[in-house]
């Protein structure tokens, strides 16, 4: 500052000197006045070499200009340099965000205060089947049309989620939408949506199965009460009496059957999967079921089947005995109930030659199963031959039981089956869980 005065006074100066050398007083005045305004336009210039470098914006090379003027140039230029570094850093956040939204595993869009779409991350797009890039600044109404997100936007009632069906008809894209708007600053609109494919089939799921539990439990019950009017409103002799009661009871039979296997199912999801540290004799097991099978065989047919039992080598099984004696039991049973009396059924166990795995097989000559149900035989309650099934006492779930036991141990199940000739069911256990018997 002091120079700039120093500058202005040393041009006022030298203006007076340069008037009173012309002998006058006037002349001075005149050469002062003179001096000021050479410094004034010589200032403006300098403001004005600052000013163009501002206007550009420039930070790299400012003009070359000392004092005040340089100063200004310096530290303007330190305060663009802050300001540029902050919103580069600002840019950066935002693309970090960006990325963590686009990262999301739910959908996000953002609309303005007319319902545009100015941003959308891909699983939005691919939920609501629009371009991320291309649809920018599009209605989204235009793109969602679905009825019920229609109205959804109409009414403007944003407290609740809806669901619409998703956008396409490929298997990777979703079925079912879930939706929600959210409302934020000046009308803008964030728009969730989630994938709720899963959630839906699980709740179609236990809808369908607890409608099979009440059905399945329903017939007997309703057999099983029609009995009991019987015997209270009509007189019955000995014989009548007893053979509604062995009907009764075999309604009753039914009935417990079912939920003890509902209870094996609903243990076999709800507890941990066995571990490998218990081994069992697959001999002891095999022999426990071969004569429930024979029992069983006694029981409902005439001739009884020929059950073979195949032996290789003495083999150890680790897992859960239990589960093991229940899938065991089940695939055995049913090649009985399956097979006609007389037919010949074969079980053993052996290890497969190219990968080390235990196998646990049952082949029958019975009836077989058609190719098309082979895929869904696993599933609750689908049964092929239904009412052979219910006549042998089945519930419709012996070889979902045994999937279930199956897959908690590691291993596969394998079913082949023709139709007239029989069929072979292959419960196959990972070679960790196999190990050959040491001799006594
Ligand atoms: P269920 O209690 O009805 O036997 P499962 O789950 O054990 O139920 O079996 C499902 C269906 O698969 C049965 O209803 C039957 O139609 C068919 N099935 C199972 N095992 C055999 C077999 N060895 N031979 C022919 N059909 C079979």
């Amino acid at each position: 500052m002091i120079r700039r005065v120093v500058e202005l006074l040393i041009l006022v100066v030298l203006g007076a000197v340069w008037g009173w050398s012309h002998d006058s007083a006037n002349w001075s005045f005149f050469g002062a006045l003179a001096g000021a305004t050479v410094w004034s336009a010589f200032d403006a210039l300098r403001a004005r070499r600052v000013l163009t470098w501002l206007n550009k914006g420039e930070t790299s090379r400012p003009p070359a200009l000392s004092g005040v003027w340089g100063e200004v140039l310096e530290r303007s230029r330190k305060l663009v340099k802050k300001l540029e570094k902050k919103a580069s850093n600002s840019d950066a956040r935002l693309e970090d965000f960006l990325a963590a939204i686009q990262a999301s595993p739910n959908g996000v869009v953002l609309l303005d205060s007319s319902g545009r779409i100015e941003w959308s991350n891909l699983t939005a797009a691919t939920h609501l089947g629009f371009d991320p890039q291309r649809d920018l600044g599009q209605y989204v109404r235009n793109l969602v049309r679905a009825p019920a997100f229609v109205s959804y936007m109409d009414i403007g009632n944003f407290g609740h989620e809806i669901q619409i069906d998703g956008p396409g008809p490929r298997p990777s894209q979703p079925s079912k939408i879930s939706l929600q708007v959210h409302p934020y600053g000046k009308k803008r609109k964030l728009m969730i949506s989630r994938d709720v494919t899963a959630v839906q089939l699980a709740e179609t799921m236990r809808r369908d199965f607890v409608a099979n539990v009440s059905h399945e439990i329903r017939t007997p019950l309703t057999v099983l009460s029609g009995f009991v009017e019987t015997m209270q409103c009509l007189p019955l002799d000995e014989e009548e009496r007893v053979r509604y009661l062995a009907l009764m009871s075999q309604q009753a039979q039914r009935m417990q059957t079912l939920v003890s296997d509902l209870l094996t199912l609903s243990r076999l999801e709800g507890s941990p999967a066995p571990g490998q540290g218990d081994w069992a004799e697959a001999d002891e097991l095999l022999n426990h079921v071969v004569q429930e099978a024979r029992g069983l065989s006694a029981a409902i047919a005439e001739p009884t089947h020929e059950i073979v039992v195949e032996t290789c080598q003495a083999l150890k099984i680790s897992g859960s005995k239990t589960e093991l004696l229940s899938a065991m039991s089940n695939l055995l049973s049913n090649a009985v109930r399956y097979t006609p009396g007389g037919g010949t059924i074969t079980v053993g166990w052996r290890v497969r030659e190219s990968d080390g795995w235990g196998e646990f097989f049952v082949s029958d000559g019975g009836h077989g199963i058609a190719a098309e149900h082979l895929p869904r035989l696993t599933e609750r309650f689908y049964r092929v031959d239904r009412s052979r099934s219910r006549e042998t006492g089945g519930t419709g779930l012996g070889l979902a039981i045994v999937k279930h036991v199956v897959q908690r141990h590691g291993g596969q199940i394998d079913i082949q089956s023709e139709i007239g000739r029989g069929s072979t069911f292959v419960m196959a256990l990972p070679p960790v869980r196999v190990r050959a018997a040491q001799p006594d």
